[in-house]
């Protein structure tokens, strides 16, 4: 089988500073707890629980320690400000690995609120990136496709910031259908990440030159979901896997060349064997 790869893939900066940071906490620290899944890659995070990082849902979870101060490790897609205040009043120590990109989006809805905006945010509702985005402000909107438009305002100033790894095509889709409303101003914000939008350019440039195509990455990863579903917009049969596990041969059947790419959780020791295995075929 003959096998590309896209140019750019798997671990972007963000990622790979939340696991270095996780990493180097555990060789200095006894009680490292991580609030939510480090990243949204079940092999990274199992890998990580076995060099001792416990995650928990919320603060309550770690209780009071008497002698050890515990560390609390805010994860890429980052929270909202209250809980960054709770970490410290109940005296933990706090180590805030949160994207600079998430940071940004982040003092943006704070900043935009206060500029007099109405904050919309395209994303998904239920993703932990945009659960802590809107903390920054009050009575954020958050949009995540046409069906959503009747949660807008009759009118007034909107400013439209997007989810860090949102597709840039469905952004402008539903700025454009905004657009359409009528609002007395439109501020758009472009906060799609540049390690998002440049994986997603090379999935495209690779489904011009392939029968199949494969993305790596966890199935609950927002980043490797969008890849997917762009290459099958691209008219190219996709499919969507965690790692060589979940390959089947009848993927590849009457097909020559394939495709590989790997959203920015997805790492490498998940990727080559995959290379590797579907070069053999
Ligand atoms: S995808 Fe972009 S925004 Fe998200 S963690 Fe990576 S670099 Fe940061």
């Amino acid at each position: 089988m003959k096998v590309l790869v896209a140019q750019k893939m798997g671990f972007c900066f963000g990622v790979e500073h939340a696991i270095s940071t996780a990493e180097k906490l555990l060789t200095e620290h006894n009680q490292v707890y991580c609030l939510g899944h480090l990243i949204h890659n079940r092999q990274v995070v199992q890998r990580l629980a076995e060099k001792g990082l416990r995650v928990v849902d919320s603060l309550e979870e770690i209780g009071n320690q008497d002698q050890i101060k515990p560390t609390v490790l805010i994860r890429s897609h980052g929270c909202r400000p209250e809980v960054l205040q709770e970490v410290k009043d109940r005296g933990l120590e706090l180590v805030d690995a949160t994207c600079v990109l998430v940071k940004r989006a982040q003092n943006l809805v704070d900043k935009l609120h206060n500029q007099g905006y109405q904050v919309i945010v395209v994303g998904d509702p239920d993703h932990p990136e945009i659960q802590g985005v809107v903390g920054y402000a009050p009575d954020v909107i958050v949009i995540d496709g046409p069906e959503a438009m009747s949660k807008l305002p009759e009118s007034g100033k909107l400013a439209i910031i997007s989810q860090t790894t949102h597709s840039i095509e469905n952004f402008g889709k539903i700025v454009g259908l905004i657009a359409t409303k009528g609002f007395d101003e439109l501020k758009v914000v472009n906060t799609i990440c540049r390690e998002t939008s440049r994986r997603q350019a090379s999935a495209i440039e690779l489904c011009h030159q392939v029968d199949v195509m494969f993305v790596l990455g966890s199935h609950h990863s927002a980043n490797t979901g969008e890849l997917a579903e762009l290459c099958r917009r691209n008219g190219v049969e996709t499919y969507h896997l965690q790692d060589w596990s979940e390959f089947k041969t009848e993927f590849v059947n009457g097909k020559t060349t394939a495709g590989i790419t790997a959203g920015a959780s997805t790492p490498n020791w998940v990727i080559k064997p995959f290379i590797e295995n579907l070069e053999k075929l």
